[in-house]
């Protein structure tokens, strides 16, 4: 019996196709922030220059290992890295100052594929549970502030995971168990959806669930079929009929 509904963020529930790619421009901006507040409340910085570039240099490797390792980059963990490389005496800021300076908002461009928040109704509606489950870098507490903005929350009252909170990357098979205990239910009870076919269509089905592609970009290769979605959508609202046959009764 189906009794949940997973769903991955970016690419997902979330379209990034507004963004204009200017991420170094935009992320400077939080660095700047993140800069400043240690300065005025820590210990004076002067090389904004060098605090950006080793930052970025961490999180380069910390996303390379993790490609390998599945290990999830943090990104509280390497603002606080980055600012003990600047001189930042050990023990003196944590990453709850780093995150809450960092004061993350909604990227200009993004915006909620169009039926998003209606399918969320429909399903919420029928006592169908949700959960979002994101290889995000940032902590879930700062994606929170993002999601707010955009009315996704009050769907999502529960089971909000990200990677960087798991310290696992889908596909890993520690992060999907995360979101199963937190609603206590079997694999088998779980349906996910998401854009990535190595993250979240090969991870939830080796986690047990079935797996919905969301094709959100011309569809990948999918891995000379090596990697075969239980179904595939172009637009969410696309999975209400096939929950219909796959689940009958379910509304
Ligand atoms: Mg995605």
């Amino acid at each position: 019996m189906l009794k949940a509904i997973l769903f991955d963020l970016d690419d997902t529930l979330l379209d990034w196709r507004g963004f204009n790619n200017q991420w170094p421009e935009f992320e400077e901006v939080f660095l700047g922030r993140v800069f400043t507040a240690i300065s005025h409340q820590i210990v004076p910085l002067t090389n904004f220059r060098a605090f950006v570039d080793d930052f970025r240099e961490r999180i380069r490797e910390a996303w390379r290992q993790g490609r390998g390792t599945l290990i999830a980059p943090n990104l509280g963990r390497v603002l606080v890295e980055t600012a003990e490389a600047m001189g930042v005496p050990s023990g003196k800021i944590d990453e709850a100052f780093v995150l809450n300076a960092y004061d993350w908002k909604a990227v200009p461009g993004t915006k909620l594929f169009p039926e998003v928040l209606e399918v969320l109704k429909t399903i919420r509606d029928h006592g169908i549970r949700t959960g979002i489950v994101t290889n995000a870098a940032q902590p879930m507490r700062i994606r929170d502030i993002e999601i707010s903005e955009f009315g996704l929350l009050e769907h999502f009252p529960e089971c909000r995971i990200s990677a960087a909170d798991v310290g696992y990357l889908k596909p890993h098979p520690a992060i999907f168990q995360r979101a199963l205990d937190e609603l206590k239910m079997q694999p088998e009870e779980v349906i996910f959806v998401g854009d990535n076919p190595i993250a979240d269509i090969a991870g939830a089905q080796g986690a047990g669930m079935q797996a919905i592609l969301r094709i959100t970009t011309p569809v990948p290769p999918m891995l000379s079929g090596l990697i075969i979605p239980d179904a595939a959508v172009n637009t969410l609202d696309e999975m209400l009929p096939m929950l219909d046959r796959w689940h009958p009764g379910w509304r």
